[in-house]
């Protein structure tokens, strides 16, 4: 017996429910059927029985018509042969002369009232519930007869209980295999829906190789399989990502912190002098501030990850920074003997923090200087397009290029195109720079990309939205055109 637990539950389950709404629906059908498949049967049973009257009515006012002295006693018993051959429906007539005095009757005839209703049909009406009708005949002779031809109303009736009691029975059949019926069709189309629950309950962070069984019929549940397939391998490339990140930010936070820990071995395992120590501490200080710059680029990256990267409500001067970045590298540059410049230059205000902007044309800069040739050149053009509402920074420079692996990855985080072809190992970057660019200019809803020839030289494009209407202390704030212009 099911508890009433196991129903309740059995209740909550899609396919018991599907279940119901199929047996509902089938009875409802059924139902309906029933009521019209009766109400045809009726009208299509009285109404051959009626055809038959009426058929029946015509041929014994043909033999009364043909009707003569001669001739009487033989109509009589054909009339009475063809009432023997109805006997089933219990048919019957009745020959009434012009004073309406019954003349002649079939053996069966019921009493009735002399005729009245002359060719309509009537009843049934008689305590018997006979149906009958009646003619009115004139023969050449003159002389005018009343017929009537009629059955019992009861035998229509049989005739109808049978129709319903078969239909009666194919209504039980049909209610008591429905629910049946109903809960097998239900448990076939729930199968797949089950497996993909199935599936996904073993799911596990740590093993997402599983994937939900196709059974290439295109239908909704192929899709939704299709579609948890899909979500399931952008999850586990996300958390493939996530490994591979942490695994090399552990790797790269062990450098500098291994370093530190030689450089205080070495001051400890002896005395030293002052100079000594002093340079011992200004290489700790080195290694401190690397790793203190690779935190800063990995909670950049942590913020940008969790969408809390702030600093799309305000406003910054986009030629003050360019300005102050080339001003800042010209040294740097000179010293490694790249001549950086400034093209084109327009006053630009974009949305987002300093700090942020700032980071994004530094990094830029650093790397068309670090990646250059000797002898190589930098040039820096800001531009606006009043038209797309755009601030456009391009930072060109002739140095090695990237290949096209290095340019289908150059924005992945950690990614470092050739390690060796860095001119400058102390300065090797951690291969976060440009994956921080794209990050900040997601949220800020700006874009970046490169172009690259190797051998000849790297194009990184900016796009950030352009503020026409600057706050006025930002308006006011706009730079002059740096120093070292083309
Ligand atoms: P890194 O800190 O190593 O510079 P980035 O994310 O800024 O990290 O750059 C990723 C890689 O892209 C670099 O290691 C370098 O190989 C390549 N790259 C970046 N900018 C340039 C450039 N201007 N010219 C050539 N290669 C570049």
């Amino acid at each position: 017996m099911l508890s009433a637990q196991r129903v309740r539950e059995l209740y909550h389950t899609l396919r018991f429910r599907l279940a119901l709404w199929i047996t509902f629906i089938v009875f409802l059908m059924v139902v309906v059927t029933n009521v019209t498949v009766r109400a045809f049967e009726h009208r299509a049973l009285t109404r051959s029985y009626d055809q038959f009257l009426i058929d029946s009515l015509e041929d014994v006012s043909h033999a009364v018509a043909r009707m003569d002295q001669d001739n009487r006693e033989l109509l009589f018993a054909e009339l009475q042969a063809k009432r023997q051959a109805n006997e089933h429906q219990s048919w019957f007539a009745q020959v009434f002369d012009s004073s309406k005095k019954l003349v002649w009757a079939s053996g069966n005839s019921p009493r009735l009232p002399a005729p009245d209703l002359i060719d309509e049909f009537t009843g049934p009406y008689d305590e018997k519930k006979h149906r009958v009708n009646e003619k009115k005949i004139v023969l050449l002779s003159g002389e005018t007869y009343y017929i009537r031809c009629g059955y019992l109303h009861m035998e229509l009736a049989d005739d109808l209980g049978l129709v319903n009691r078969n239909l009666l029975f194919v209504t039980i059949c049909i209610s008591l295999a429905a629910p049946l019926g109903a809960y097998v069709i239900a448990m076939r189309a729930m199968r797949p829906i089950s497996q993909i629950i199935e599936t996904a309950a073993h799911l596990q962070p740590t093993n997402l190789n599983e994937r939900l069984p196709m059974r290439g019929t295109g239908d909704e549940l192929d899709q939704l399989s299709c579609t948890i397939n899909g979500m399931l391998d952008r999850l586990a490339s996300f958390i493939d990502q996530n490994r591979d990140f942490v695994a090399n930010a552990a790797h790269e936070l062990r450098s500098p912190l291994a370093a530190i820990r030689s450089s205080v071995e070495v001051g400890l395992n002896r005395s030293r002098s002052a100079e000594e120590y002093a340079t011992i501490l200004t290489d700790v200080i080195e290694e401190i501030g690397r790793l203190a710059g690779l935190v800063n680029r990995l909670l950049i990256l942590a913020e940008g990850d969790a969408g809390r990267l702030a600093g799309k409500e305000q406003y910054t001067s986009l030629d003050k920074i360019v300005s102050e970045s080339i001003d800042m590298f010209s040294a740097v540059a000179e010293s490694r003997g790249v001549r950086l410049a400034i093209g084109d230059f327009s006053a630009a205000v974009v949305p987002g923090d300093e700090t942020y902007i700032r980071q994004i044309v530094r990094n830029l800069i650093d790397n068309a200087i670090k990646y250059n040739r000797d002898d190589g050149e930098v040039i820096v053009h800001l531009r606006t397009d009043l038209a797309r509402k755009q601030a456009v920074l391009i930072v060109q420079d002739t140095g090695i290029g990237i290949d096209g692996e290095g340019l289908s990855r150059i924005f992945e985080r950690f990614y470092r195109a050739d390690k060796a072809r860095t001119r400058e190992k102390e300065r090797a970057g951690f291969g976060l720079g440009l994956s921080i660019c794209r990050t900040i200019l997601q949220a800020l809803h700006g874009e970046i990309t490169v172009e690259s020839t190797v051998g000849r030289g790297t194009t990184f494009t900016v796009l950030l939205p352009l503020i026409l209407d600057p706050p006025v202390n930002l308006a006011n704030q706009m730079s002059a055109t740096p120093r070292i212009a083309v």
